[in-house]
């Protein structure tokens, strides 16, 4: 059972990797229908999701305040900083 199960786990990531484009297309296809039939539904989460990831970054803001003189009155005051070049990731693409 455990051998079926990786070998259809093997298959399938096989047949993405051959079939990107048809599964693109129909994804594509799927979500637009999907949205078109759930606007506000998906509308509403969105919403939710960018309000839980403001959230988290505000809250992360006023916890840690500045770095240099310890300000933390308004998150919005406080900026994403990094030295020269050691830059890991881009906040925004987390
Ligand atoms: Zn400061």
């Amino acid at each position: 059972m455990a051998r079926d199960k990786k070998h259809k786990a093997e298959y399938d990531k096989q047949y993405r990797k051959d079939n990107a484009e048809k599964i693109k297309e129909y994804s594509d296809k799927y979500n637009k229908e999907y949205y078109k039939n759930n606007a506000e539904r998906v509308r509403k989460n969105h919403a939710k999701y960018r309000e839980r990831r403001r959230d988290f970054v505000y809250n992360y803001k006023m916890e840690k305040g500045c770095a240099i003189c310890g300000y933390d009155k308004c998150a919005a005051a406080l900026v994403f900083h990094h030295e020269k070049g050691d830059k890991q990731f881009g906040i925004g693409n987390r």
